[in-house]
């Protein structure tokens, strides 16, 4: 075999070893997040279905409270998600994630829980987004515990991207590259917006 020859042979083989590699990786994540740029503000309907994590240990900081797994949020998200915890622990404080990523069925169900919970369906909006209105749906949403790790992420969260957007959620955060430069938008009584 000539050393051109074998260094062909050699190439196919390492192109083949990656590509079994990859395709094994996501077999084990179990999901394919195909949106790698999606385009800001327009709903995907790939990431809507992928599911986020239904609990996680118990918060270090308060066991009311659960830290899950940031899986599923939108790519980006999740990356501004790390810098995010990341800024906070260099500031000495722990940020833990109460609530995420949902699908349309995990936001479904909580909506059809909070109807029961406050009798009808415009009252329960004010806590709890139907599916097709939830930021935590579309994966760019996040829900901080402690209050007190929430205050921090409202002041330095928007130089991050990160802006409260709901007077009545004080742990409720969403991402927009958007929001870095242009600075937060007006806070809303609630998340149906009365
Ligand atoms: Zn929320």
């Amino acid at each position: 075999m000539s050393t051109v020859t074998r260094r062909i042979v050699i190439g196919v083989l390492l192109a083949l070893v990656a590509a079994v590699a990859s395709v094994g990786a996501l077999g084990a994540t179990g999901r394919v997040v195909l949106v790698h740029h999606p385009v800001p503000g327009r709903p995907l309907a790939i990431v809507e279905e992928v599911p986020g994590p239904e609990t996680g240990p118990a918060c270090p900081l308060d066991a009311r409270y659960v830290d899950e797994q940031p899986e599923g949020l939108r790519p980006d998200v999740l990356r501004a998600w790390e810098r995010l915890r990341a800024a906070a622990s260099g500031q000495g404080v722990a940020l833990c994630l109460n609530d995420g990523k949902r699908s349309t069925g995990q936001q479904r169900r909580e909506f059809e829980d909070a109807v029961r919970r406050f009798g009808n369906a415009e009252l329960a909006a004010r806590y709890v987004l139907p599916p097709e209105k939830s930021m935590h749906v579309k994966g760019i949403a996040v829900d901080v515990q402690p209050l007190g790790s929430a205050a921090w992420v409202e002041r330095q969260g928007p130089a991050l991207g990160w802006c409260r957007r709901y007077l009545n959620e004080e742990w409720h955060f969403e991402y927009d590259p958007a929001y870095a430069t242009a600075g937060c938008p007006a806070m809303l009584p609630s998340a149906s917006g009365s």
